[in-house]
């Protein structure tokens, strides 16, 4: 699943090439995603101007000289700039026609990616008001996750993991900034001290930041904007890397079960 890092790392691709374009011709080949496309969308499109490229936690925000497109990449859901002559492949079911001669292209196979458009505050938008505070923002510091974690008993992972108190933390960051804090998993999240809350509230930072810096990703089926392939993998700590000695003690990382996901940690470092 494209997590944020890969979210961002599309995000600043897209921008460079294809802020300041108009967008020539809206074409939708599939319109059946998360939630259906409004195939009226389309009319209002062409002519605008792509003013910025943002994002709000796993939503990229093309704002355009009159609305916002908001995109989301889904499970496995990618948007690759090529030339406008590219052959359609599988899963392909959007392109956005820009004047620069190229397009941007939605490919999905699992479909759980969407596009809505609004002219209204997107941050107003549905999908959008009511999102936790994402890693990056003011909002998440030491007192916020000292706050969320004080009553619950949960696993730490699983708190970094719920959408609803933190957004865009996925099972791979999860499991790198518990290991670069050097907190155990599987920690209740009220037995976090307010020094371990500071922590690893960098840590989440520091691992989202790190694969932001590597243009990339862990994930099989992502493509990034110039269409090749990123792989962070080789720099990750303890994610997929059970049996591995451990980079900093050599211990051999473990894997565990928590909530349907696997979890790797260093039983050495993390406490
Ligand atoms: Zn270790």
């Amino acid at each position: 699943m494209p997590e944020l890092p890969e979210v961002e790392t599309t995000r600043r691709g897209i921008e460079r090439s294809a802020r300041g374009r108009h967008i020539m011709e809206f074409r939708i080949y599939e319109h059946r995603l998360r939630w259906p496309i409004d195939r009226s969308v389309a009319q209002h499109l062409s002519g605008q101007q792509i003013v910025a490229v943002e994002r709000r936690a796993k939503y990229l925000l093309l704002r355009l000289s009159g609305g916002t497109l908001i995109l989301h990449l889904g499970m496995s859901g990618n948007l690759r700039l090529l030339p406008q002559d590219a052959p359609l492949i599988k899963h392909d079911h959007f392109d956005l026609y820009l004047d620069s001669g190229t397009t941007l292209r939605f490919n999905d196979p699992r479909r759980f990616g969407s596009l809505h458009y609004t002219t209204a505050d997107p941050s107003e938008h549905k999908l959008l008001r009511s999102l936790a505070p994402e890693p990056f923002e003011k909002a998440f510091d030491a007192d916020y996750l000292n706050r969320i974690t004080r009553r619950r008993s949960a696993a730490v992972k699983q708190v970094l993991m719920n959408g609803q108190l933190v957004t865009g933390v996925g099972n791979i960051y999860a499991s790198e900034a518990l290991f670069r804090a050097r907190i155990n998993p599987r920690r209740a999240a009220r037995k976090l001290t307010r020094a371990e809350c500071t922590r690893l509230v960098r840590a989440v930072r520091a691992a989202l930041q790190a694969a932001i810096k590597a243009g990339g990703t862990t994930l099989r089926d992502y493509v990034g904007t110039d269409g090749n392939p990123g792989y962070f993998r080789q720099k990750l700590y303890v994610y997929e890397r059970d049996g591995k000695p451990c980079r900093v003690c050599a211990t051999l990382i473990r894997k565990i079960a928590q909530g349907q996901r696997s979890t790797y940690y260093c039983p050495h470092c993390q406490h």
